[in-house]
């Protein structure tokens, strides 16, 4: 049987913290990296040992996961001024499960692979919750070989496990998830404000509409959360909107119209305006609502 990988971890944050978690409690050794060490530290009580340096963690792991915000991050922590690439031994692997752009990656795999270290694009999608049950979409994009080398690692992360293609075509898939995930998100705020403005029972209406053709992971998870005024990030509006600037600028490349994901991003960008953007995604609701003049707030409860 092949050796395990020792696994590095960098970038311990709302997805970051509860994969690392996953990857130890399936038995793998896992050292972990965060630019703010708290976030890191409390990995200890679950198995993870924590790094002081980027270096270090390159140098403690066959296979480095990268799970930060946007594409200058990882740009940074690979290639940055003590940066993994520096460090990581040739024959090692790079997974980074961020969400960045496309071309951006196709360009780090290559300089990478110059330095003999084989990348993956394996961003994801599930949300926290998906982290935390390690039951994450995984849309990966490179080399079969290095894709099937971390096949064990993914599966202790998620469960619907995919090559898209060369690399980028990971990123490129994330990026039509997310085209789905906005305008959906978009048309359940516009549900529930206009359910609200005709005086419907708001849970009622979810729970009435969700087995029919209407229904949706938004609608189910999301829909209610709207209505019970819980706007803590899953996913924070303004990770959204580096997604719908990356769908929109790769979008513009081949003029693409992308009519539901423009306005998608307005509605967002709104919110931003309203100072919201670390607030999860269903804070969409809120520009609906300030155009309309209507709050999609459930009053007390279906009976
Ligand atoms: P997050 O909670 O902000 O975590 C990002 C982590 O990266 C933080 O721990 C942060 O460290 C670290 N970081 C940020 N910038 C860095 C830099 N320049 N150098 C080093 N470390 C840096 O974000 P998240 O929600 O986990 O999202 C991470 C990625 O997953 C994003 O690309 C996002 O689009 C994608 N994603 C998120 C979800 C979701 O539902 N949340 C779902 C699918 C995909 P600090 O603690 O110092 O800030």
């Amino acid at each position: 049987m092949a050796e395990r990988e020792s696994i590095g971890f960098v970038g311990t944050g709302i997805m970051g913290a509860p994969m690392a978690r996953n990857l130890a409690k399936a038995g793998f050794q896992v050292t972990a990296y965060n630019r703010t060490a708290a976030k890191a530290e409390a990995l200890r009580e679950h198995g993870v040992a924590v790094a002081g340096s980027l270096a270090e963690v390159a140098r403690s792991a066959s296979v480095v996961i990268t799970m930060v915000p946007d594409t200058p991050d990882a740009l940074a922590v690979v290639e940055g001024e003590g940066g993994l690439a520096e460090a990581m031994a040739p024959g090692s692997a790079l997974v980074d499960m961020s969400t960045i752009s496309p071309g951006e990656t196709r360009a780090l795999a290559e300089r990478l692979a110059g330095r003999g270290v084989a990348m993956l694009d394996a961003p994801v999608s599930g949300g926290s919750w998906g982290a935390e049950q390690g039951t994450l979409t995984i849309m990966a994009g490179g080399e079969r070989e290095t894709f099937e080398r971390c096949m064990p690692v993914f599966e202790a992360m998620g469960k619907t496990i995919t090559l898209m293609g060369p690399s980028g075509m990971g990123q490129t898939t994330k990026l039509v998830n997310q085209i789905l995930v906005a305008g959906t998100c978009a048309a359940v705020a516009e549900a529930l404000v206009f359910a609200a403005s005709q005086g419907a029972d708001l849970l009622r209406t979810i729970e009435a509409v969700s087995g029919g053709a209407a229904g949706s992971w938004q609608l189910a998870n999301l829909g209610p959360r709207m209505a019970r005024r819980d706007f803590a990030p899953g996913f924070m509006v303004k990770l959204q909107q580096k997604d719908l600037r990356l769908i929109l600028e790769a979008a513009q490349e081949r003029h693409t119209p992308l009519a539901i994901t423009s306005l998608a991003r307005q509605y967002l960008t709104a919110v931003e305006a309203m100072g919201l953007g670390d607030e999860g995604t269903q804070a969409v609701v809120k520009a609906v609502e300030a155009l309309a003049g209507v709050e999609a707030r459930q009053e007390g409860g279906a009976d």
